[in-house]
């Protein structure tokens, strides 16, 4: 339950401790307990709005850039998870591309425009789990493609217009005409309608970053309504290998979830308690100490500078400081 030490061994609260002193306060913590961990983690939390310093913003070594979580970049507005990466714009979870515009989970890309959980692609735009494809517009699920549009699952083909083979000529004609005609129809420059999802949004990644928006479609596991053991009724640190027949329900969501054994082996070694929570569930918990995606303009409790920070008023974080006074303070 420490904040901002560096290069430290045995401290508590920040308070520095001999290692046998150490290991004996922590022993006694009760850790497998649920409701203790519930406590410390109270605690924990109390120190980090009051007695913390934290960086506006987690960018590191950018230039001109706007957003957070960047790393090695430049020139990218309003962007996220990002690393060695140039000119880009609102593009979320995107390493190592350039030029990209409106994508999410693309990895390695130059010049692609709503583009989401693909790799390796140049000039592809409205397309979706794509690999090494080139110069493709609407494909979804294709590998090694060049010149294609509005196909599916197709692998190393060109010129092909919904999976259907054409010459070079006969592409560019038909694609020429099919774009005007999508223009006219206000259809053409979108990514695919949200009727192609793959899943509902709440089984999305996109849950993870935003509340639902209105108008979603949501859908409901087949799993969903198997009934077992209350997460809030397991018991703490002391179970054997039968938990790993359990059914648990979560404590918050109620889906059905289970143990295996590598699980078990591991809160064994560490004292833990059995988690209540639904494994998507502790995700979303963690993602939600992260900061948010919208940025504001705060005073840098340090030098009283104007900052943008990312981190939601919310949080009741007192301290927020601009990079050179979080370097003063912290290193
Ligand atoms: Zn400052």
């Amino acid at each position: 339950m420490c904040w901002n030490l560096r290069n430290k061994q045995y401290c508590i609260k920040n308070k520095q401790y001999s290692r046998e002193e150490y290991e004996r306060i922590v022993g006694e913590l009760a850790l497998g307990s649920r409701a203790r961990i519930g406590e410390l983690d109270a605690e924990f939390w109390g120190h980090l709005r009051k007695d913390a310093w934290h960086r506006a913003s987690i960018n590191i070594n950018t230039e001109n850039c706007s957003g957070n979580y960047l790393t090695d970049s430049k020139g990218c507005g309003e962007c996220y998870f990002l690393e060695d990466c140039e000119d880009d714009a609102y593009a979320m979870r995107c390493p190592q591309t350039k030029d990209c515009m409106d994508c999410s989970g693309l990895f390695r890309g130059e010049k692609c425009y709503e583009v989401s959980q693909s790799t390796d692609l140049n000039n592809v735009k409205f397309s979706i789990f794509a690999t090494d494809c080139s110069d493709c517009f609407y494909v979804d699920q294709c590998v090694g493609c060049r010149h294609c549009f509005g196909c599916v699952g197709l692998k190393r083909r060109e010129y092909c217009i919904l999976n259907k083979q054409f010459s070079r000529e006969e592409y560019e004609e038909i694609v020429e005409k099919l774009t005007e005609k999508m223009r006219e129809e206000g259809e053409f420059g979108e990514m695919l309608p949200y009727r192609f999802a793959y899943n509902g949004f709440n089984l999305s990644l996109a849950a993870f970053y935003c509340d639902v928006p209105e108008g979603a479609w949501l859908e409901s596991e087949p799993e969903s309504e198997v009934a077992g053991v209350d997460g809030r009724d397991l018991a703490d640190a002391e179970f054997g290998d039968d938990a790993l027949n359990l059914v648990v329900n979560c404590a918050e969501t109620g889906r059905p979830y289970k143990f295996v054994k590598h699980e078990l082996d591991f809160y064994r070694r560490l004292g833990l308690s059995l988690p209540a929570l639904y494994p998507e569930q502790r995700n979303k918990r963690r993602f939600g100490e992260l900061m948010g995606l919208e940025g504001r303009m705060v005073k840098c409790a340090g030098c009283s500078g104007e900052v943008v920070t990312y981190w939601q008023e919310d949080k009741g974080f007192e301290r927020i400081f601009c990079e050179a006074c979080y370097l003063k303070e912290v290193y």
